[in-house]
Protein backbone atom coordinates (compact mmCIF):
# COMPACT_ATOMS: atom_id res chain seq x y z
CA UNK A 1 0.00 0.00 0.00
CA UNK A 2 3.02 2.42 1.08
CA UNK A 3 4.53 2.94 -2.01
CA UNK A 4 1.61 2.55 -4.68
CA UNK A 5 1.70 4.98 -7.30
CA UNK A 6 -2.39 4.69 -8.14
CA UNK A 7 -5.07 2.26 -6.95
CA UNK A 8 -7.55 1.21 -9.28
CA UNK A 9 -11.06 0.23 -7.82
CA UNK A 10 -14.00 -1.19 -9.55
CA UNK A 11 -17.64 0.26 -9.02
CA UNK A 12 -19.18 -1.14 -11.67
CA UNK A 13 -18.24 -3.34 -14.97
CA UNK A 14 -22.03 -4.39 -15.94
CA UNK A 15 -22.73 -3.17 -19.64
CA UNK A 16 -25.66 -1.83 -20.80
CA UNK A 17 -28.17 -1.70 -17.78
CA UNK A 18 -27.84 -2.41 -14.49
CA UNK A 19 -28.06 -6.25 -13.94
CA UNK A 20 -28.91 -7.38 -10.14
CA UNK A 21 -29.21 -10.84 -9.31
CA UNK A 22 -32.49 -12.20 -9.35
CA UNK A 23 -33.52 -14.78 -6.81
CA UNK A 24 -33.30 -17.78 -8.93
CA UNK A 25 -29.72 -16.71 -9.98
CA UNK A 26 -29.27 -16.42 -5.95
CA UNK A 27 -30.48 -19.70 -5.04
CA UNK A 28 -28.64 -21.56 -7.98
CA UNK A 29 -25.56 -20.35 -6.38
CA UNK A 30 -26.69 -21.53 -2.84
CA UNK A 31 -27.63 -24.52 -4.40
CA UNK A 32 -23.93 -25.03 -6.51
CA UNK A 33 -22.51 -24.09 -2.71
CA UNK A 34 -23.95 -26.73 -0.91
CA UNK A 35 -23.41 -29.27 -3.54
CA UNK A 36 -19.57 -28.30 -3.39
CA UNK A 37 -19.14 -28.54 0.21
CA UNK A 38 -21.03 -31.44 0.12
CA UNK A 39 -18.27 -32.99 -2.22
CA UNK A 40 -15.35 -31.56 0.00
CA UNK A 41 -16.23 -34.00 2.68
CA UNK A 42 -19.80 -31.66 4.13
CA UNK A 43 -19.65 -29.05 6.73
CA UNK A 44 -18.62 -31.04 9.83
CA UNK A 45 -15.14 -32.03 8.19
CA UNK A 46 -14.80 -28.29 6.77
CA UNK A 47 -15.50 -26.40 9.81
CA UNK A 48 -16.40 -29.04 12.54
CA UNK A 49 -19.84 -29.77 14.18
CA UNK A 50 -19.86 -26.71 17.04
CA UNK A 51 -21.59 -23.90 16.18
CA UNK A 52 -20.91 -22.49 18.91
CA UNK A 53 -16.81 -22.80 18.44
CA UNK A 54 -14.93 -19.60 18.45
CA UNK A 55 -13.98 -17.94 15.13
CA UNK A 56 -16.66 -20.27 13.17
CA UNK A 57 -17.74 -17.03 11.51
CA UNK A 58 -14.46 -16.02 10.23
CA UNK A 59 -13.56 -19.46 9.03
CA UNK A 60 -16.79 -19.94 6.84
CA UNK A 61 -16.26 -16.71 5.61
CA UNK A 62 -12.71 -17.56 4.66
CA UNK A 63 -13.95 -20.44 2.35
CA UNK A 64 -16.36 -18.31 0.87
CA UNK A 65 -13.87 -15.85 0.15
CA UNK A 66 -12.11 -18.34 -1.72
CA UNK A 67 -15.13 -19.71 -3.64
CA UNK A 68 -15.39 -18.68 -7.70
CA UNK A 69 -17.85 -15.74 -7.73
CA UNK A 70 -20.44 -17.78 -9.43
CA UNK A 71 -20.66 -19.73 -5.95
CA UNK A 72 -20.28 -17.07 -3.68
CA UNK A 73 -20.42 -13.28 -4.28
CA UNK A 74 -20.82 -12.10 -7.76
CA UNK A 75 -19.40 -9.98 -10.56
CA UNK A 76 -22.27 -7.53 -9.86
CA UNK A 77 -24.57 -5.58 -11.28
CA UNK A 78 -23.78 -2.30 -11.24
CA UNK A 79 -22.64 -0.43 -14.61
CA UNK A 80 -19.23 1.78 -15.77
CA UNK A 81 -18.12 3.06 -12.63
CA UNK A 82 -14.10 3.02 -11.73
CA UNK A 83 -12.04 4.86 -9.33
CA UNK A 84 -8.21 5.77 -9.67
CA UNK A 85 -6.54 6.84 -6.55
CA UNK A 86 -3.29 8.55 -8.15
CA UNK A 87 -0.37 9.24 -5.45
CA UNK A 88 -0.14 13.11 -4.70
CA UNK A 89 -3.53 13.83 -7.24
CA UNK A 90 -6.59 14.87 -6.77
CA UNK A 91 -9.39 11.78 -7.13
CA UNK A 92 -10.05 10.65 -10.46
CA UNK A 93 -13.13 8.83 -11.67
CA UNK A 94 -14.27 7.03 -14.74
CA UNK A 95 -17.68 7.43 -15.78
CA UNK A 96 -21.07 7.63 -13.55
CA UNK A 97 -22.75 4.56 -14.33
CA UNK A 98 -24.73 3.38 -11.38
CA UNK A 99 -21.40 2.20 -9.44
CA UNK A 100 -21.01 5.39 -8.64
CA UNK A 101 -23.72 5.07 -5.83
CA UNK A 102 -21.65 2.94 -3.43
CA UNK A 103 -18.65 4.80 -4.60
CA UNK A 104 -20.38 8.45 -3.36
CA UNK A 105 -21.51 6.49 0.01
CA UNK A 106 -17.47 5.91 0.99
CA UNK A 107 -16.41 9.21 -0.69
CA UNK A 108 -19.07 11.27 1.96
CA UNK A 109 -16.82 8.86 4.46
CA UNK A 110 -13.90 10.75 3.73
CA UNK A 111 -15.73 14.06 3.36
CA UNK A 112 -17.34 13.99 6.64
CA UNK A 113 -13.86 12.59 8.60
CA UNK A 114 -12.11 15.32 7.01
CA UNK A 115 -9.78 13.61 5.11
CA UNK A 116 -8.78 14.16 1.23
CA UNK A 117 -11.25 12.69 -0.75
CA UNK A 118 -8.30 10.41 -2.39
CA UNK A 119 -6.34 9.01 0.45
CA UNK A 120 -2.81 8.68 -1.77
CA UNK A 121 -2.86 12.88 -1.63
CA UNK A 122 -1.97 15.16 1.14
CA UNK A 123 -2.85 18.38 -0.76
CA UNK A 124 -5.27 20.15 1.85
CA UNK A 125 -6.06 22.56 -0.89
CA UNK A 126 -7.74 20.38 -3.15
CA UNK A 127 -9.07 17.62 -0.53
CA UNK A 128 -12.42 18.12 -1.89
CA UNK A 129 -11.76 17.83 -5.53
CA UNK A 130 -12.83 15.24 -8.27
CA UNK A 131 -12.01 15.02 -11.84
CA UNK A 132 -14.91 12.92 -13.29
CA UNK A 133 -13.92 11.40 -16.94
CA UNK A 134 -16.71 10.10 -19.09
CA UNK A 135 -16.12 7.97 -21.50
CA UNK A 136 -19.39 8.71 -23.78
CA UNK A 137 -23.30 10.12 -22.07
CA UNK A 138 -24.87 6.37 -23.21
CA UNK A 139 -27.12 6.15 -20.10
CA UNK A 140 -25.08 3.69 -18.38
CA UNK A 141 -22.44 5.95 -18.37
CA UNK A 142 -23.96 8.74 -16.75
CA UNK A 143 -27.60 7.05 -14.64
CA UNK A 144 -25.59 7.26 -11.76
CA UNK A 145 -24.53 11.01 -11.40
CA UNK A 146 -28.16 11.89 -9.79
CA UNK A 147 -27.23 9.33 -6.69
CA UNK A 148 -23.71 11.00 -6.49
CA UNK A 149 -23.62 11.64 -2.82
CA UNK A 150 -21.28 14.27 -2.58
CA UNK A 151 -22.63 16.53 -5.14
CA UNK A 152 -25.24 17.15 -2.33
CA UNK A 153 -23.17 18.71 -0.08
CA UNK A 154 -23.20 22.00 0.76
CA UNK A 155 -21.21 24.52 2.53
CA UNK A 156 -17.56 23.85 3.82
CA UNK A 157 -17.96 20.17 2.34
CA UNK A 158 -18.96 21.08 -0.85
CA UNK A 159 -17.19 18.91 -3.77
CA UNK A 160 -15.69 20.64 -6.52
CA UNK A 161 -16.23 18.47 -9.75
CA UNK A 162 -14.16 18.78 -12.74
CA UNK A 163 -16.25 17.14 -16.03
CA UNK A 164 -14.67 15.78 -19.31
CA UNK A 165 -15.82 14.66 -21.74
CA UNK A 166 -15.95 14.56 -25.75
CA UNK A 167 -16.83 17.28 -27.87
CA UNK A 168 -20.22 16.19 -29.70
CA UNK A 169 -21.60 18.37 -32.42
CA UNK A 170 -25.31 17.72 -31.48
CA UNK A 171 -25.04 18.30 -27.31
CA UNK A 172 -22.72 19.84 -24.76
CA UNK A 173 -21.37 17.77 -22.43
CA UNK A 174 -23.21 19.95 -19.04
CA UNK A 175 -26.85 18.92 -21.32
CA UNK A 176 -26.38 15.39 -21.71
CA UNK A 177 -26.06 15.55 -17.78
CA UNK A 178 -28.70 17.91 -17.10
CA UNK A 179 -30.92 16.34 -19.89
CA UNK A 180 -31.55 13.24 -17.35
CA UNK A 181 -32.51 14.97 -13.90
CA UNK A 182 -35.21 17.64 -16.24
CA UNK A 183 -38.83 17.23 -15.32
CA UNK A 184 -40.81 14.65 -15.01
CA UNK A 185 -37.20 12.20 -14.95
CA UNK A 186 -36.06 13.31 -11.53
CA UNK A 187 -37.46 15.11 -8.90
CA UNK A 188 -33.55 17.22 -8.14
CA UNK A 189 -32.67 19.69 -10.63
CA UNK A 190 -29.22 20.05 -12.00
CA UNK A 191 -29.09 23.16 -10.60
CA UNK A 192 -29.88 22.20 -7.44
CA UNK A 193 -26.96 19.78 -6.81
CA UNK A 194 -24.84 22.23 -4.76
CA UNK A 195 -20.93 21.11 -6.11
CA UNK A 196 -19.01 23.46 -8.05
CA UNK A 197 -19.19 22.16 -11.58
CA UNK A 198 -16.64 22.87 -14.74
CA UNK A 199 -16.79 21.48 -17.58
CA UNK A 200 -14.05 20.45 -20.11
CA UNK A 201 -14.89 19.30 -23.97
CA UNK A 202 -12.07 17.03 -25.59
CA UNK A 203 -11.69 17.48 -29.42
CA UNK A 204 -11.28 15.10 -31.22
CA UNK A 205 -7.17 15.92 -32.04
CA UNK A 206 -5.82 13.74 -29.09
CA UNK A 207 -2.88 14.98 -28.82
CA UNK A 208 -3.81 16.80 -25.67
CA UNK A 209 -2.44 15.59 -22.53
CA UNK A 210 -4.38 16.59 -19.51
CA UNK A 211 -2.39 16.82 -16.46
CA UNK A 212 -4.50 15.81 -12.98
CA UNK A 213 -2.05 16.16 -10.37
CA UNK A 214 0.90 14.10 -11.22
CA UNK A 215 -0.85 12.32 -13.75
CA UNK A 216 -0.87 12.73 -17.15
CA UNK A 217 -4.19 11.92 -19.54
CA UNK A 218 -4.81 11.16 -22.77
CA UNK A 219 -7.50 9.67 -24.79
CA UNK A 220 -8.06 9.16 -28.22
CA UNK A 221 -11.34 8.56 -30.00
CA UNK A 222 -12.78 4.76 -30.25
CA UNK A 223 -15.15 2.80 -32.47
CA UNK A 224 -18.43 2.91 -30.80
CA UNK A 225 -21.75 4.48 -32.03
CA UNK A 226 -21.77 8.08 -31.67
CA UNK A 227 -18.31 7.65 -30.75
CA UNK A 228 -16.63 7.16 -27.60
CA UNK A 229 -13.11 8.34 -25.61
CA UNK A 230 -10.29 5.68 -24.21
CA UNK A 231 -8.18 7.12 -21.52
CA UNK A 232 -4.38 6.15 -20.78
CA UNK A 233 -3.13 7.23 -16.92
CA UNK A 234 -0.27 7.65 -16.38
CA UNK A 235 2.18 8.39 -12.97
CA UNK A 236 5.42 7.45 -12.47
CA UNK A 237 6.44 5.34 -15.45
CA UNK A 238 3.02 3.45 -14.40
CA UNK A 239 0.16 2.84 -16.45
CA UNK A 240 -3.71 2.42 -16.78
CA UNK A 241 -6.18 2.50 -19.57
CA UNK A 242 -9.69 2.13 -19.51
CA UNK A 243 -11.54 1.52 -23.19
CA UNK A 244 -14.94 0.31 -22.54
CA UNK A 245 -17.48 0.34 -24.70
CA UNK A 246 -15.58 -0.28 -27.97
CA UNK A 247 -16.16 -2.33 -30.75
CA UNK A 248 -13.03 -3.66 -33.48
CA UNK A 249 -13.60 -3.79 -37.01
CA UNK A 250 -11.92 -6.76 -38.69
CA UNK A 251 -8.63 -6.10 -37.04
CA UNK A 252 -7.09 -4.51 -33.30
CA UNK A 253 -8.40 -0.57 -33.16
CA UNK A 254 -4.71 0.79 -34.17
CA UNK A 255 -5.98 4.25 -32.07
CA UNK A 256 -6.14 1.79 -29.18
CA UNK A 257 -3.00 0.00 -29.47
CA UNK A 258 -1.37 3.34 -29.33
CA UNK A 259 -2.92 4.68 -26.42
CA UNK A 260 -2.43 1.23 -24.70
CA UNK A 261 1.21 1.11 -25.67
CA UNK A 262 3.25 -1.15 -22.85
CA UNK A 263 0.45 -0.05 -20.05
CA UNK A 264 0.47 -2.10 -17.25
CA UNK A 265 -3.30 -2.70 -17.36
CA UNK A 266 -6.03 -2.24 -20.37
CA UNK A 267 -9.77 -2.12 -19.28
CA UNK A 268 -11.44 -3.74 -22.63
CA UNK A 269 -14.70 -3.92 -23.48
CA UNK A 270 -15.82 -7.64 -23.75
CA UNK A 271 -18.94 -7.78 -23.82
CA UNK A 272 -19.74 -10.61 -26.50
CA UNK A 273 -18.60 -13.91 -26.73
CA UNK A 274 -16.98 -14.14 -30.20
CA UNK A 275 -20.07 -16.40 -31.75
CA UNK A 276 -22.71 -13.90 -30.05
CA UNK A 277 -20.60 -10.91 -31.75
CA UNK A 278 -20.25 -12.87 -35.57
CA UNK A 279 -24.03 -14.26 -34.88
CA UNK A 280 -23.33 -17.79 -35.10
CA UNK A 281 -25.17 -17.53 -31.58
CA UNK A 282 -28.58 -14.87 -31.92
CA UNK A 283 -28.57 -11.93 -33.75
CA UNK A 284 -25.09 -10.48 -35.29
CA UNK A 285 -23.39 -8.09 -32.73
CA UNK A 286 -21.60 -6.26 -35.45
CA UNK A 287 -21.73 -2.53 -35.24
CA UNK A 288 -23.75 -2.53 -31.99
CA UNK A 289 -20.36 -1.13 -29.99
CA UNK A 290 -18.80 -3.60 -28.16
CA UNK A 291 -16.31 -6.39 -28.57
CA UNK A 292 -15.22 -10.24 -27.63
CA UNK A 293 -12.35 -11.40 -25.25
CA UNK A 294 -10.70 -12.55 -28.41
CA UNK A 295 -9.70 -8.93 -29.20
CA UNK A 296 -9.04 -7.75 -25.78
CA UNK A 297 -6.19 -10.53 -25.70
CA UNK A 298 -5.13 -9.60 -29.40
CA UNK A 299 -5.19 -5.89 -28.70
CA UNK A 300 -3.08 -6.38 -25.58
CA UNK A 301 -0.93 -8.05 -27.35
CA UNK A 302 -0.21 -6.14 -29.64
CA UNK A 303 0.23 -2.92 -27.64
CA UNK A 304 2.53 -5.02 -25.60
CA UNK A 305 0.20 -4.94 -21.73
CA UNK A 306 0.70 -6.83 -18.52
CA UNK A 307 -2.65 -7.29 -17.74
CA UNK A 308 -5.77 -6.81 -19.61
CA UNK A 309 -8.81 -6.88 -17.73
CA UNK A 310 -12.23 -8.10 -19.50
CA UNK A 311 -15.48 -5.85 -18.80
CA UNK A 312 -18.57 -4.35 -19.62
CA UNK A 313 -19.98 -7.89 -19.08
CA UNK A 314 -22.84 -8.47 -20.51
CA UNK A 315 -26.38 -7.64 -18.60
CA UNK A 316 -27.96 -11.17 -19.45
CA UNK A 317 -25.19 -13.23 -18.47
CA UNK A 318 -24.75 -15.01 -15.26
CA UNK A 319 -21.83 -15.26 -13.32
CA UNK A 320 -21.83 -19.59 -14.07
CA UNK A 321 -21.10 -17.87 -17.63
CA UNK A 322 -19.03 -15.50 -16.77
CA UNK A 323 -16.82 -17.78 -15.91
CA UNK A 324 -17.48 -19.77 -18.96
CA UNK A 325 -16.20 -16.78 -20.51
CA UNK A 326 -13.08 -16.71 -18.77
CA UNK A 327 -12.10 -19.90 -19.16
CA UNK A 328 -12.30 -19.57 -22.77
CA UNK A 329 -10.80 -16.50 -22.82
CA UNK A 330 -7.95 -18.01 -21.21
CA UNK A 331 -7.74 -20.88 -23.87
CA UNK A 332 -7.60 -18.38 -25.95
CA UNK A 333 -4.51 -16.28 -24.56
CA UNK A 334 -2.76 -19.60 -24.01
CA UNK A 335 -3.05 -20.30 -28.27
CA UNK A 336 -2.01 -16.40 -29.23
CA UNK A 337 1.20 -17.31 -27.07
CA UNK A 338 1.92 -20.06 -28.73
CA UNK A 339 2.17 -18.37 -31.82
CA UNK A 340 4.97 -17.72 -33.76
CA UNK A 341 5.96 -13.86 -32.99
CA UNK A 342 4.63 -13.89 -29.72
CA UNK A 343 7.33 -16.41 -28.26
CA UNK A 344 8.29 -15.09 -24.61
CA UNK A 345 5.28 -12.46 -24.07
CA UNK A 346 3.36 -12.97 -21.07
CA UNK A 347 -0.45 -11.53 -20.66
CA UNK A 348 -2.60 -11.71 -17.43
CA UNK A 349 -6.41 -11.75 -18.19
CA UNK A 350 -8.64 -10.74 -14.99
CA UNK A 351 -12.27 -10.99 -15.45
CA UNK A 352 -13.03 -7.84 -13.66
CA UNK A 353 -16.01 -8.00 -10.84
CA UNK A 354 -17.45 -5.27 -8.96
CA UNK A 355 -15.14 -4.44 -5.98
CA UNK A 356 -11.40 -5.61 -7.93
CA UNK A 357 -9.09 -3.86 -6.89
CA UNK A 358 -5.54 -3.06 -8.31
CA UNK A 359 -2.31 -1.45 -7.43
CA UNK A 360 0.37 -0.26 -9.69
ZN1 LIG B 1 -21.90 1.00 -21.96
ZN1 LIG C 1 -22.17 2.94 -25.09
Amino acid sequence: MGNDSMVIKYWGVRGSIPAPLTNGQEKEKQCANFMDVIKRGGTSELFGNDADAPGLAEKIMQFLNNQPKSLAGTYGGDTTCLEIQARDSPLIILDAGSGIRALGNVLLGRLFSENNLNPLDSDQERKHDLHLFFSHYHWDHIQGFPFFGPAFIPGDKKVNIHFYGKKNAKTRLSDALKGQQEYPLFPVGWKAMPCKKTYKELGRIASTEIPVGKVVVKYAELDHPDRVLGYSMGIGGKKFVCATDTEHRAIEDPFLIELAKDADILYYDAQYTPEEYSGKEGPSKVRWGHSTFELAVKTALAANVDTVVLGHHEPTRSDFKVEELMENALEFRNECLRLPGNEGKALNVVMAYQGLEQRL
